[in-house]
């Protein structure tokens, strides 16, 4: 049995907005200050829920993921802005000093705190947003020494916001590589190209001491998921945080 850390429990949390960052298109960085309590108990990979009021002056929550880890100070979060979403306006509204309510930290979307296996990651699109605390906790806090893969998939070379911070930690930590792959790559583009899929077969050799995280949106989350299990993956190994 796959071995995971105690979840805290979760809280109401006020907070405010310290920083926001377009890091691409659509695609929102937002730092959170916390004010109430002021700090916050989570494991990496975790969510929130944001709560937020539609234009009938109700609050609905929509989940966001914690991209820090909890060494790092503040919350980090990275919106994509659907341009008809209720979500996508509030995320585009929202600005330095704006005051946020959510509730945190949810979800058993955690690091096992077995060693001793080659980890691979899985991100489409903002689905990397939790795998990037769990990667950081890891090689800075743990120490990590075992192979530590990210395959991060998306559209264009623009999208593929974060890079030059998982390049650092590369360049830092032997052991990490990222595989970055473009759905729609320019022509001269020298990385992998295709979907996360197409390079399952070559980053897994062999499924016996590996532990898979998949984050993003569900149909990509399932094929992942299903091709692994097919290898022989244990589904204890494989934990995976779904977009709905
Ligand atoms: C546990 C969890 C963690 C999450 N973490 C993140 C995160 O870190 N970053 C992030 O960006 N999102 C994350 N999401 C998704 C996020 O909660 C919202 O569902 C998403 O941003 C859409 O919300 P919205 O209010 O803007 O759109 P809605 O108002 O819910 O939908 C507006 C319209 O867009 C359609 N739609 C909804 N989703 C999509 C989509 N993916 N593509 C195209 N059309 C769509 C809907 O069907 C609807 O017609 C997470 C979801 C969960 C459950």
């Amino acid at each position: 049995m796959i071995g995971f850390v105690k979840l805290p429990e979760p809280r109401e949390v006020r907070a405010s907005v310290d920083r926001v960052v377009d890091l691409t298109g659509d695609v929102r960085e937002v730092h959170l200050r916390l004010v109430e309590p002021s700090r916050l108990e989570y494991r990496p990979g975790q969510y929130a829920d944001f709560r937020i009021r539609n234009s009938r002056g109700e609050v609905e929550v929509r989940g966001f993921s914690i991209a820090s880890e909890p060494e790092e100070k503040g919350l980090l979060f990275a919106a994509k802005i659907l341009p008809h979403g209720l979500a996508g306006a509030y995320f585009r509204g929202l600005a330095v000093g704006s005051e946020v309510s959510l509730r945190a930290p949810l979800g058993g979307f955690a690091l096992s705190k077995d060693g001793g296996f080659s980890r691979l990651f899985v991100g489409t699109g903002t689905g990397v947003a939790p795998l990037r605390g769990m990667i950081r906790h890891l090689l800075l806090r743990r120490g990590e020494k075992g192979p530590v893969t990210l395959l991060f998939g998306v559209r264009h070379a623009a999208d593929a916001f974060w890079e030059k911070e998982f390049r650092a930690l590369e360049r830092d930590h032997g052991n990490f590589r990222l595989v970055l792959t473009l759905s729609q790559p320019p022509h001269d583009w020298e990385g992998a190209r295709g979907r996360v899929t197409d390079h399952l077969e070559r980053l897994v050799t062999h499924v016996r001491d590996l532990e898979v995280y998949v984050c993003g949106w569900p149909a990509m989350v399932e094929e992942v998921s299903r091709r692994l299990f097919e290898r022989g993956l244990d589904p204890a190994r494989l934990r995976r945080e779904r977009f709905d």
